[in-house]
């Protein structure tokens, strides 16, 4: 509090002068007046208060600095103090405030001054909020107020913007780094969680068209490439496929437990190898329109049309399936940053070479956009 207001010149409640001379009572903090305009360096803009009830009055006398409505005799309370136990509050010189919320435009009581009996004026509350003097509000007191309340602070959005530049900075300058790396990083201990078999079978086996149900049957029975591999006279087209796959599988060095292995593998599709990456590494993208166009495309089937290729299942598992933060934002940060619904950026996608649209130019039922070769 001290910080951020006390410079600001002492005015009685209801002040509606504005501006007023400004003859700080100590240094302001460095953001508070850079900037202001040429010729106004001597005044303070929207420095005006409430006037305060003659009741009001009497009860902000009674509160000590930190003082709440229950340090108030009870014949001077006028609401429920059962419900309402802080309707007033007396912020301190050398504590924090509290949040400045939109509230403030209703009543000022939550904010009453560290040492006037007032509730803060516009500019005070802009100032804890940290907008710099030459900051203008518009509209009337209360619009003011909500502005205020309801703005994120520019302080804060500086850091957080900040942070950003720094972390891009760090990057190795592609569009999508951060999602990237985390993707790569946490691939392989997300395999041993969920199971590379279990996604073989449902993304080449099945072909990424059968019910999670079909997928555990079948795995009950061949819950490992070791057992797909002995199968025995298979009679089905899956189960030829399951034995086959199992049988290369096995062969590769790192067998069904990494990512490189999969890749390798003759007859896992690039498209299947990059979805799996994907399940594999737990994304829970939110289920936005953007992260179902990159599915959708990555895999080549809109998802309203056919399911030849890969099915709802699929598209809502990359979509729904686990919990890891980081191929949430790869696939966020694509959708929002490289896939876009017109004139997708391949060329800069790290989706690229797995992707059906890249390849083909177009999905099932998708004429929204020509991919960018
Ligand atoms: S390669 Fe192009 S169409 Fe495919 S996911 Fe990336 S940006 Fe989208």
């Amino acid at each position: 509090m001290r910080t951020a207001i006390f410079d600001l010149p002492t005015v009685p409640a209801g002040a509606q002068e504005d501006p007023v001379e400004y003859e700080p009572r100590t240094d302001p903090p460095d953001w508070a007046r850079a900037g202001v305009p040429d010729g106004t360096e001597h005044y303070v803009f929207d420095h005006i208060c409430r006037e305060v009830r003659g009741d009001d009055l009497e009860a902000f006398e009674q509160l000590a600095p930190g003082g709440t409505y229950m340090d108030i005799p009870q014949e001077l309370r006028r609401y429920d103090d059962q419900s309402f136990t802080d309707k007033y509050k007396r912020l301190e010189w050398d504590l924090p405030s509290r949040t400045i919320t939109a509230h403030i435009a209703r009543d000022g009581y939550w904010y009453i001054h560290p040492e006037t009996h007032r509730t803060l004026s516009i500019r005070e509350a802009a100032r804890l909020q940290t907008f710099p003097d030459w900051f203008r509000f518009a509209g009337f007191p209360s619009n003011r107020y909500t502005q205020i309340g309801n703005a994120v602070p520019p302080l804060l959005s500086y850091a957080l913007g900040t942070a950003l530049l720094a972390a891009d900075a760090s990057s190795d300058g592609s569009v999508v780094p951060r999602g990237a790396a985390l993707l790569r990083a946490t691939a392989d201990e997300y395999w041993e969680a969920l199971g590379l078999w279990e996604l073989l079978v449902q993304e080449v086996v099945f072909n990424g068209r059968a019910s999670h149900g079909r997928v555990r049957e079948f795995l009950e029975r061949y819950p490992t490439p070791e057992h797909a591999a002995e199968m025995r006279a298979p009679r089905h087209d899956h189960e030829r496929r399951a034995a086959s796959l199992a049988c290369r599988v096995l062969k590769e060095k790192g067998g069904a437990g990494d990512l490189e292995s999969i890749r390798r593998t003759a007859g896992v599709p690039p498209a299947a190898a990059l979805l799996i990456e994907s399940l594999a590494n737990g994304g829970r993208p939110p289920r936005s329109e953007s992260t179902l166009r990159v599915a959708e495309r990555v895999s080549g089937v809109h998802r309203t049309g056919s399911l030849n290729g890969v099915s709802q299942v699929t598209l809502s598992r990359i979509a729904d399936f686990g919990t890891d933060p980081g191929s949430n934002q790869l696939l966020l940060d694509i959708g929002r940053n490289v896939c876009l619904a017109e004139n997708p950026l391949c060329d800069e996608c790290p989706l690229a070479q797995a992707c059906s649209f890249r390849r083909h130019g177009s999905i099932v039922g998708d004429r929204s956009a020509k991919a960018v070769s």
